[in-house]
């Protein structure tokens, strides 16, 4: 017998999470001249908070200890930011590691787990990797379709996981549908929100106040992370808000140092630098803005986003357009894993860096 054959079925079948082309690997494959950028991952392309950096940095001075692991100053800033109590808090190694520890904690063997056909990956790959079932509902115009999902719960759903807004489409739903949607929801059911963009939309009246329904609803729990707004994806570090007694759950999964120290340090000192945060915003509003009008202008198709990336219809295979793109150092991120083998998904970057996008995707759809 050989080792893949030990492996749990639902592992043999899986295929291996294919994360946007690190900017090394394309170095060694082609031999490319001038910088290349990468726009695959919705990375903050202004970089870390430089507050985040110094506190780091710092912190490794003391790496020879353990790092602490309730994360206590994190989650007191976190509480006090976002008005809630520390017992509300469990810290992740990314929001990734926190759409784990739900599935471990929530979902047996066969269970159901529902996601958007169009979800993050993530979402299927924690299902998967406990055998869970994953029970796909059809998008509506590329929209994760509340009602539909509502019709899918049975008696043996255990978890619902909700992008918002959702990755890799950048659509998103609002305050009224997401409340419309959660009284219905049975009280078995964990309803899982996964909000890694929402400083991108946190001030748009119609995007949900998820935190204002935290206390009707012990079976929601939504998740947040500083891989994206604020530019820490490469230390990972995401939190859960929810009811006390669902994240002392999650707190009985998780290992007990799942946060290491210098991310700590850098998490908690990003919260205060609120001019990053604003630029970030400006920067992103400014290039999605010249995005669309580009698109539009050159009649390209895209999906409108509410984040920090845009989805594009090639109207054919997209490898080609992906490829082309990487040989002149432009990593953009293929949808083909998602279903979507006619769309690349493109990060917004710095305005340089969207102008060398635009000119390179030109005479790509002439
Ligand atoms: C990027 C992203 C995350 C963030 O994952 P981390 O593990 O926190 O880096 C989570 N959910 C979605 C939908 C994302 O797009």
């Amino acid at each position: 017998m050989s080792i893949i054959e030990l492996a749990k079925q639902t592992i043999q079948n899986m295929q291996p999470y294919k994360p946007g082309k690190p900017i090394e690997e394309l170095q060694r494959e082609l031999n490319i001249e001038g910088p290349i950028i990468k726009l695959a991952s919705n990375e903050n392309p202004l970089g870390p908070s430089p507050l985040a950096v110094a506190a780091a940095s710092q912190a490794l001075n003391q790496v020879n200890f353990y790092p602490d692991g309730s994360g206590y100053l994190l989650k007191e800033k976190l509480a006090k930011k976002y008005a809630v109590d520390l017992n509300q808090i469990t810290l992740g190694t990314g929001s990734d590691n926190l759409v784990n520890l739900i599935a471990q904690t929530f979902v047996k063997a066969n269970d159901e787990v529902i996601i958007c056909q169009y979800g993050f990956l993530a979402y299927l790959v924690a299902t998967l990797g406990i055998e869970g079932q994953p029970i796909l509902v059809n998008a509506k115009q590329w929209k994760t379709n509340l009602p539909a999902m509502l019709e899918a719960i049975t008696p043996n759903t255990r978890v619902i996981y909700l992008a918002n807004p959702n990755n890799p489409t950048g659509t998103w739903f609002t305050h009224a549908e997401f409340q419309q949607f959660i009284e219905q929801v049975p009280q078995h059911v964990i309803v899982v929100l996964d909000e890694a963009y929402h400083e991108y939309l946190a001030d748009n009246p119609n995007y949900p106040n998820a935190l204002s329904l935290l206390n009707s609803y012990e079976n929601l729990c939504i998740l947040r992370t500083f891989s994206k707004i604020y530019g820490l994806a490469g230390l990972r570090v995401g939190y859960a808000f929810s009811q006390a007694p669902l994240a002392d759950l999650l707190n009985r999964v998780r290992l007990p140092f799942n946060v290491n120290s210098p991310a700590l340090a850098a998490a908690t000192a990003a919260l205060d630098d609120i001019e990053h945060v604003k630029k970030s915003l400006q920067c992103n509003r400014q290039g999605m803005e010249y995005l669309e009008t580009f698109l539009q202008e050159k009649n390209i198709e895209y999906i409108p986003s509410g984040a920090n990336f845009i989805t594009i219809d090639c109207k054919r295979n997209a490898n080609e357009i992906y490829e082309a793109l990487l040989r002149q150092g432009i990593i953009v991120r293929p949808l083909a894993a998602n279903k979507m083998p006619q769309h690349l998904r493109i990060s917004i970057g710095t305005s340089d860096q969207l102008q060398r996008l635009t000119t390179a995707i030109t005479p790509l759809f002439n």
